[in-house]
């Protein structure tokens, strides 16, 4: 938001929240309705494909947010590495509201503007007239506009907007008070109407020119370096009237050089190129892939889960990821399959930044709940790698020590269920030595954690169908039957990584998330929830990753190996990492 918000700051339909689109739903009904039932020769192409275009253009700009979130991650030509937070996604979340207000200006052009209706495919004579119009008096106004909107006046009440974005992402580009919108639609309605007023124009012009503007739009603001520099070889005077990621990128960080809309000559003409846009350049395109200290692993958890990551919807990942009564859940499989189909290779997704360790999460492009049988937590690439210079961290021992901090003082029994996975066993074996009553309820499950039982007190390990303990520590294994059988008031503290799909169904019990903790402030770049957890909360996983790397500890933890648990717990405070503060309702 501008420090002091003017006129015309806020969209006429930001109260129509999800259901925005409908302002334009009369002209696409029409437009369609009538291309159809038209006879052939009444057709009007133009009019009939303003819809699918707005479409097409959302498309292009989610293309952009997606490629540009993998290369920022990757790191090779990164512009900038300063960090993307949740405000700047949530700020800049509204980036298709000047899609509507476009299609709103051509729906109201065609109907009220003679001669807008059948207009040809193809006229060259209106191209060459756009392209002159565009580099002369739109650049040129654009270039004074801009620096008047630099002026405190206007700076405070709409282009701080725009600025509150240091780093910036491809649609921080549309990312204007609505009144700025207005202002840059003036402008870039001086081809279009030219083109109207004399006749000279065409589908192919009008659709290219606002291609063009989308293009260069999200590619100045993509924050990673993509123009070659053999264009600019080839073309020397190129420079002039192109503009590159890098050139933008200084106007974001340093306010006062590099105005141009997309042509950088009007600021050599009046003496505000910034030194180092060249340099700048030069040492982006050079810049490698970044090499990580930390990575940590995950992948897709079920088919729709493909449309919370980071690199697909960025609004949708900025928060906690939950499998119900969204639209895009009915369109599953495809996504997750073509994905698959398309990596063969963990892709980077995210980089976070703790001090001086540097961190990626790779999404490996398989979706499943995890099973530990598979490699065995790891030891399956421990044994075949001997050698291998990379610890591996499951982060077992931090779970254990986050669901034994989230019981409540004084429980004096607790209700086991749904697996015997080692994080189990070191739980049950924690809570016996402490005079904790643990019942299993399941069978089975009793005799596979009683059989690793060796201390005096595995006595507290006991085999009942009690359900009435308020305290359960559930796995994965938890049905929604049994879940009905905890008493009023019970309080689920899961274990496992993963919830139980289909759990959290009593309104009159509390629910612990998976276990996770809280990050310090220190650790940037966090603009996307892992999976279903809050905002800046880590997965103990990840956590015990990080934690491992600061301690710089040597040993291995995975397959059936476990780290002291109060040393993982207390170094994990020590640098920063704070417990979840209570269930989630
Ligand atoms: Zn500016
Ligand atoms: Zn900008």
């Amino acid at each position: 938001m501008a420090s002091q918000p003017g006129l015309l700051t806020e969209w006429p339909w930001t109260w129509l929240g999800r259901f925005k689109y409908v302002v334009l739903a009369p002209w696409a009904v029409h437009s369609t309705h009538t291309f159809l039932t038209a006879d052939e020769k009444q057709r009007d192409l133009g009019y009939f494909l303003i819809f699918p275009f707005l479409i097409s253009r959302i498309i292009h700009n989610q293309l952009w947010i997606s490629f540009s979130r993998y290369r920022t991650a990757k790191g090779t030509n990164r512009i900038l590495d300063k960090s993307i937070e949740y405000d700047q996604v949530d700020r800049e979340s509204n980036w298709d509201d000047q899609i509507i207000l476009n299609g709103l200006i051509f729906y109201l052009g065609i109907t009220f503007l003679d001669g807008t209706t059948y207009i040809p495919l193809w006229r060259s004579d209106g191209v060459i007239l756009a392209i002159l119009l565009h580099t002369g008096p739109v650049e040129f106004l654009y270039y004074w506009l801009h620096r008047a909107l630099h002026h405190h006046f206007l700076y405070n009440r709409y282009h701080s907007h725009h600025h509150s974005s240091i780093v910036t992402e491809p649609i921080t580009s549309v990312i204007h008070p609505f009144a700025e919108h207005l202002m840059y639609f003036t402008l870039f309605a001086i081809p279009l109407f030219t083109m109207w007023y004399t006749g000279t124009l065409s589908i192919v012009a009008f659709a290219g020119y606002i291609i063009y503007i989308d293009l260069m739009n999200n590619m100045g603001h993509c924050n990673f370096e993509c123009v070659p520099n053999w264009l600019f070889h080839a073309f020397p005077l190129l420079k002039y009237f192109m503009y590159t990621p890098s050139f933008h990128s200084l106007h974001h960080t340093q306010f006062r050089t590099n105005y141009s809309l997309f042509m950088p000559i009007y600021d050599y003409i009046y003496g505000t190129i910034d030194k180092s846009s060249d340099s700048l350049y030069e040492k982006s395109l050079r810049r490698g892939e970044e090499y990580p200290d930390v990575v940590h692993l995950t992948h897709p958890t079920t088919p729709d889960s493909v449309y919370h990551l980071r690199i697909a919807f960025a609004s949708v990942a900025a928060f906690p990821y939950s499998s119900s009564n969204k639209w895009y859940h009915t369109m599953t499989r495809w996504p997750s399959m073509l994905i698959s189909a398309l990596f063969n290779q963990p892709v980077v997704v995210e980089r976070n930044m703790l001090d001086q360790l540097r961190m990626q999460t790779w999404v490996v492009p398989r979706y499943s709940y995890q099973d530990e049988e598979l490699n065995r937590s790891g030891a399956l690439y421990v044994e075949k790698h001997p050698r291998m210079k990379i610890r591996l961290v499951d982060g077992s021992s931090l779970a254990v020590a986050i669901v034994l901090n989230s019981i409540p003082k004084g429980t004096d029994k607790v209700v086991l269920r749904g697996g015997t996975c080692k994080v189990a066993h070191a739980i049950v074996q924690a809570l016996c030595r402490d005079g904790i009553k643990v019942v299993a309820v399941c069978k089975s499950e009793y005799e596979k954690l009683k059989s690793r039982m060796c201390s005096d007190s595995a006595n507290n390990l006991v085999s009942s169908s009690n359900y009435s303990p308020t305290v359960w520590l559930v796995g994965n294994g938890l049905g929604e039957e049994e879940e009905r059988k905890a008493a009023k008031g019970t309080l689920f503290i899961p274990f496992s990584q993963f919830p139980h799909p289909s759990w959290k169904t009593r309104k009159d019990c509390s629910y612990y998330s998976t276990p996770a903790m809280v990050i310090p402030k220190a650790l940037e770049n966090m603009d996307s929830c892992e999976n279903w957890l809050g905002r800046r909360e880590m997965s103990a996983s990840r956590v015990a990753g990080i934690v491992h790397a600061l301690e710089g500890w040597k040993e291995q933890e995975c397959g059936d190996t476990m780290l002291e648990v109060a040393k993982v717990w207390d170094a994990s405070l020590r640098h920063g990492f704070r417990p979840v503060v209570g269930p989630l309702n």
